[in-house]
């Protein structure tokens, strides 16, 4: 049976980005977007290195990138709010 739990990713800001089902424990870097449960931001579809901003603030969250052949998100810690598990 695979471990993990879906988790909730909010921006500083407050704003409820995602929800994410996170494998094992530590922080979260990246995030695979093939496994987000809830996308608010519009990640799905997303194109290979462009920067997703919070709806809300506006703030940059990250930069896609192609993880083991499947798109991910790799967290700007700076905006995303510490999360945890
Ligand atoms: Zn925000």
């Amino acid at each position: 049976m695979r471990t993990g739990k879906i988790i909730e990713i909010h921006c500083q800001c407050g704003f409820l980005l995602f929800r994410y089902f996170k494998a094992g424990k530590g922080r979260l870097i990246k995030c695979l977007i093939p496994r987000l449960s809830e996308d608010f931001v519009g990640l799905k579809g997303a194109a290979t290195a462009s920067k997703p901003r919070c709806p809300s603030c506006d703030k940059e969250l990250g930069i896609i990138q192609m993880v083991h052949g499947e798109p991910a998100l790799k967290l700007n810690q700076g905006t995303i709010r510490g999360i945890r598990i």
